[in-house]
């Protein structure tokens, strides 16, 4: 007799674990299924955490050899790359199994394997029968492949084979400009690589605020980064130890090629529902491949629901976790809920681009009249005592309510500056709200109350 469950929840990454939690903790009896040998995902595995890892020590390889000078500081580092890369695996290690811990400490019952869904109310793992009253799928995305070109995860590698190289590339040639390939493309050119990235539209981070973007590709520049833009790589040949590229024109033209050690390639994710058996008992999905669902993430089959990577949305780890919260609640009989308009978005390159609400590309789209209120860090004394002093803070608000709409920072700390404005917009607050409440001195964060100021055209330092 199968052990009989309230809910199972097929994939353990930031989606998975966080609803299986908050499904315990609201008295449910919780199932988790995970083919991986770890919990977390891609997010903890092969993505946010490993790299936010070589992030950090690569930044610090960096700054030692080119800013600590400066500072009266004499330091000439030298690179271990093996042992930065035990650096990330202990990243990566910590914070799997910390999700053991919590799985053990809410009681959640954990199957090792692939979860097939047999029948609504039944996921087969191996041998084993899951019985459950709801099912959720949580199986998240997988690298998406460019025609032609073949990742062997050593010559040509996705973010995953390049989470994990054993040898700094002489040159790094990046498909895509998007956070993944900026990123990863970041942590080589500080450990030495030449950078070339090639992107099919004329512009970097799309979706991004344009002027931010556009200043962060100078910044970028400046760092040794090389574009390519309006350019398509048509394919690639594999040498002993070369990779020739060939690249044409976005709107078509004569091709050129590039020789590089290492290809990244890194043109977005897919979704991931491979061995689940959806069509067998009728998931529908979209044209892209991700699962449908309603408001409530009920998928077209009763009491089958899907969250994270695997539906429609941003791609990224809060949202597949706010989105898991929101569904446990729902399946407990509350009102669970996600708020689309705010979700941070943030690319942990130095300096850090970080978002949230609408790009001014956006309001304009949508006709939504607005005032822009921008701050440069030039101006701002934490910014100017530190000598990081490249970016802005870009404040968008209503111009009839002063309702604060977006927000776009370019600058040191983006990612954690960018929350006091994400919890403004929360509660519905005014560029005023945010410039009439008193900020320490002297801290970067005065940089957003300052851009706040600018939307009313009083900012102090400007
Ligand atoms: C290099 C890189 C860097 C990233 N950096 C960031 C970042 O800084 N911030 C951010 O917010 N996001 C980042 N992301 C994106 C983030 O990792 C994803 O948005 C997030 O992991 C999605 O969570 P998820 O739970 O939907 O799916 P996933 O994390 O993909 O987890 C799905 C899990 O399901 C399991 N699974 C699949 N099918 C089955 C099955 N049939 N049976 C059992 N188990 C199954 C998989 O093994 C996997 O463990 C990054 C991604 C990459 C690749």
């Amino acid at each position: 007799m199968a052990e009989q469950f309230d809910v199972t929840i097929i994939g353990t990454g930031p989606g998975g674990y966080v609803c299986a939690i908050r499904a315990a903790q609201l008295g449910l009896k919780v199932a988790v299924v995970e083919k991986r040998a770890s919990h977390g995902g891609t997010c903890l595995n092969i993505g946010c955490i490993p790299s936010k890892a070589l992030l950090h020590a690569s930044e610090l390889y960096y700054e030692a050899g080119h800013s600590f000078a400066k500072m009266g500081i004499t330091a000439a580092p030298s690179l271990d790359l093996p042992k930065m890369m035990g650096f990330k695996q202990e990243a990566i290690d910590g914070n799997t199994k910390g999700i053991d811990f919590l799985f053990k400490k809410n009681k959640v019952t954990v199957f090792r394997g692939t979860g097939v869904i047999a029948a609504p109310g039944q996921v087969k793992v191996g041998a084993e029968t899951i019985a459950s009253a709801s099912i959720i799928i949580a199986t998240g995305s997988d690298v998406a492949k460019l025609k032609g070109i073949d990742i062997d995860e050593k010559r040509i590698v996705s973010s995953t084979g390049a989470l994990a190289l054993d040898a700094v590339p002489g040159h790094l040639a990046v498909i895509g400009a998007g956070v993944i390939g900026l990123e990863l493309g970041s942590v080589y050119a500080r450990l030495g690589s030449r950078l070339t990235v090639i992107e099919y539209l004329d512009r970097i981070l799309p979706g991004m605020d344009a002027e931010a973007a556009k200043a962060f590709q100078r910044m970028l520049q400046k760092q040794g980064f090389a574009f390519k833009l309006s350019s398509k790589v048509t394919a690639a040949a594999k040498a002993k130890d070369k990779v020739t590229l060939s690249i044409e024109p976005a709107a078509g033209g004569a091709a050129e090629s590039l020789e590089a050690d290492t290809v990244l390639v890194a043109v977005g994710r897919v979704p991931y529902t491979e061995g689940l058996g959806l069509d067998a008992v009728g998931v529908a999905r979209d044209a892209k491949g991700r699962i449908e669902v309603d408001a409530h993430y009920a998928t077209s089959v009763k009491g089958i629901y899907a969250i994270g990577d695997v539906i429609k949305g941003p791609m990224l780890a809060h949202k597949a976790g706010d989105e898991g919260v929101a569904l446990a609640e729902i399946l407990a009989g509350q009102a669970g809920h996600v708020n689309y308009g705010v979700i941070p978005g943030v690319v942990y390159t130095n300096p850090e681009v970080a978002a949230v609400g609408k790009t001014e590309e956006e309001l304009k789209a949508e006709g939504i009249e607005y005032r822009a209120g921008k701050f440069l860090f030039l101006a701002n004394g934490r910014a100017k005592a530190n000598q990081t002093t490249e970016g802005f803070v870009k404040v968008l608000a209503d111009a009839q309510s002063d309702r604060v709409l977006g927000c776009h920072i370019v600058g040191p700390m983006a990612g954690e500056l960018i929350h006091e404005v994400a919890v403004l917009m929360e509660f519905g607050g005014s560029a005023e709200d945010l410039a009439r409440t008193c900020h320490a001195h002297p801290t970067l964060s005065e940089a957003v109350k300052e851009a706040a100021l600018t939307v009313a055209g009083r900012a102090i330092h400007a």
